[in-house]
């Protein structure tokens, strides 16, 4: 069950004037954690009417400039959005459906942020994404109904002599 954050004052704590669109796209953020631009786009419209995806672009980039969103891009994906920060918690992948898990730091608080060797740089974020299969695709299934087999690989390793 999602607590409702009071959207406002999130806003203004980050000393971002509270507009219908960030409001929209923020309560966005928080319901459906990990979403696309997409997909916050979808949500803000059913919330405000119209709204131009360059809005809702830049309401996301502003919310995140401001550290009130924050965003993740994992290898092979598009910007995913997420209303939980600051605490540097990482992120569980599923090769198979692409679903995508929370993670905190394997021991206490933001270990992760400890560097072996800093190199002299200030760090304040650590990115970790673990890839796998999430339990209901690593699951065995001996008799699936939506088996989502791929079809034949497109791409044959060794292709015959082509016509010059
Ligand atoms: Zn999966
Ligand atoms: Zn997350």
């Amino acid at each position: 069950m999602p607590v409702s954050p009071d959207l406002e004052h999130l806003l203004r704590d980050a000393s971002l004037r509270v507009t219908p669109p960030r409001r929209a796209v923020l309560a966005a953020v928080y319901e459906h954690p990990h979403a696309t631009t997409e997909a916050l786009l979808a949500r803000t419209r059913e919330r405000l009417g119209s709204v131009s995806h360059q809005a809702v672009y830049d309401v996301l980039r502003a919310l995140t400039d401001a550290g009130v969103v924050r965003r993740i891009q994992p290898a092979g994906s598009v910007a995913l959005y997420e209303a939980r920060v600051g605490d540097n918690h990482h992120h569980a992948l599923c090769r198979s459906c692409g679903v995508v898990g929370d993670v905190d730091c394997a021991v206490g608080h933001t270990p992760c942020l400890t560097a072996s060797d800093s190199a002299g740089f200030v760090i304040d974020e650590a990115e970790v994404v673990y890839w796998g299969r999430c339990s209901a695709c690593a699951a065995p299934s001996p008799t699936s109904p939506t088996s989502p087999t791929s079809p034949t690989s497109p791409t044959s390793p060794t292709s015959p002599d082509s016509p010059t």
